[in-house]
């Protein structure tokens, strides 16, 4: 699983020369969300000024960058890709230029008729600089000329899929969450200036007080006469499960519940439905650590640290060949022989995708004397691919979707396998299941999906 991308803004009454390092440590706080790039782009009342880079947001700015951003407002992106592979052309913000000024795009999630968008705008003669959905949001937009509210109301209307997105010119600001709300976008304040963040942790990260999440379907608006809201369209909110599971940070409330205690009650009904005679409660850091945690509390068996993690490498998946990731797992996680040594594990993780990782997490605890695993999973199967901005969508690479459990259970080399049931999964969010994505568990997409999505669509083979 990948994740999406993490936005952050800001408008501020008046010119802020720091208004970039708030952004900059907004993105520190989002920073799991995308590793591939980070940007910033800042008004200052006259023009757009914009820095962006590949790499963590702590190798794309310095002082002396983040000193040349000085405005009133400003956007902030990481990014994983998900449509368009990791090249700086593809780095966000987009910033495109129209006859009566610029405009500054960040977006987090996928358009799936982005072939059509694209080509209606190719027919007008339009050209592109990148491979992503998100250059022909901002192409669309501009488009439309000056009146960016006027713009996006038209815009959203043509766009299908998932998107949150921040916008802005040299003065406004612009927050919009599509129809269904697959993705997390909330709103803040801090001292006299509206924020606008991915995840309420980047909040907390500046000083920022939570004031609302944006609706499903809304678009506010933020300039100099203050803040207005508007709406396109609501059919049903289809936030993404997924978020809870894996994407969103702990210590981060989405649609006001905390994923901290999502995932801590996850893993009581998980020790509930898939008990195991074991000796110690194993979690997979960071993903499966508070899921563990909560089958602890609920089985009494012991939690403990039976892997270690080291901070200072990447996720896996960055690593773009399957012999790399193998590496970066050995690199990442060490059995604690001395806890784990004899004892029998249940070893607790938030989810399975390949089950490559699994497979070694398992091997690397039987050498280090494990005397049985019991895999237990915080969620239920992944079968079906997502088209919603999250990476997933081959399905041939989901073991899930090609073994039945007993089978991967053998492949990945545990004494035993359990999963979390959908329903086990729906009361420990606490959301009706109607307000959820279910679809990667369930098949059941929210919007009609293409037959065939890559995210190089618009790349040559
Ligand atoms: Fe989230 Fe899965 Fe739905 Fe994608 S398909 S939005 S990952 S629940």
């Amino acid at each position: 699983m990948r994740e999406s991308c993490g936005l952050f803004g800001i408008f501020s009454p008046k010119p802020d020369p720091k208004i970039s390092r708030t952004v900059y440590y907004g993105l520190i706080a989002l920073q799991h969300r995308g590793q591939e790039s980070a940007g910033i782009a800042v008004g200052d009342g006259e023009k757009i000024k914009y820095h962006k880079g590949l790499g963590l947001v702590n190798d794309v700015f310095n002082e002396e960058v983040l000193g040349e951003l000085s405005g009133h407002v400003a956007i902030g992106h990481v990014r994983y890709s998900t449509t368009g592979s990791n090249v700086f052309e593809n780095a966000q913000p987009i910033v495109v230029a129209g006859q009566q000024g610029s405009l500054a795009v960040a977006h987090n999630g996928n358009i799936i008729n982005t072939r059509e968008l694209r080509s209606q705008l190719e027919k007008k003669g339009l050209s592109f600089r990148s491979t992503t959905d998100s250059e022909i949001i901002a192409l669309l937009l501009i488009e439309q000329g000056p009146d960016m509210l006027h713009a996006c109301l038209d815009v959203t209307r043509t766009l299908q899929g998932a998107y949150c997105l921040l916008l802005m010119n040299q003065n406004s600001l612009i927050a919009i969450r599509d129809p269904l709300g697959f993705r997390p976008l909330c709103m803040g304040r801090l001292d006299d200036c509206v924020v606008f963040a991915s995840e309420t942790v980047a909040l907390d990260a500046v000083g920022a007080e939570f004031v609302r999440d944006i609706e499903p379907g809304e678009v506010v608006l933020v300039n100099e006469s203050g803040v207005e809201s508007h709406r396109t369209a609501f059919s049903r909110s289809a936030f993404c499960i997924f978020e809870f599971v894996y994407f969103a940070r702990p210590d981060s409330v989405l649609e006001n519940v905390s994923v901290y205690s999502t995932r801590e009650r996850a893993g009581r009904i998980l020790a509930i439905q898939q008990p195991a005679d074991a000796d110690l409660v194993v979690g997979v850091p960071d993903s499966g650590t508070v899921a563990a945690i909560g089958y602890s509390n609920q089985s009494g068996i012991p939690y403990g640290m039976g892997l270690i993690k080291n901070k200072y490498i990447g996720r896996t998946f960055i690593q773009p060949s399957q012999k790399l990731r193998n590496l970066g797992v050995r690199l990442k996680l060490n059995a604690l022989r001395e806890l784990v040594k004899g004892k029998s594990i249940v070893l607790v993780d938030d989810s399975i995708v390949r089950g490559t990782t699994m497979g070694q997490i398992v091997k690397m605890l039987r050498t280090a004397g494990a005397r049985s695993i019991h895999v237990r999973i915080a969620s239920p199967p992944i079968r079906y691919g997502c088209y919603f901005g999250v990476d997933t969508s081959d399905r041939r690479e989901l073991i899930a979707a090609i073994h039945e459990e007993k089978k991967i259970e053998q492949l990945i080399g545990a004494d035993s396998l359990g999963y979390l049931s959908l329903e086990g999964l729906v009361k420990a969010v606490g959301l009706p299941s109607d307000r959820l994505c279910l679809a990667c568990f369930n098949g059941i997409y929210p919007l009609q999906v293409p037959s065939f999505c890559t995210k190089y669509l618009f790349e040559k083979e």
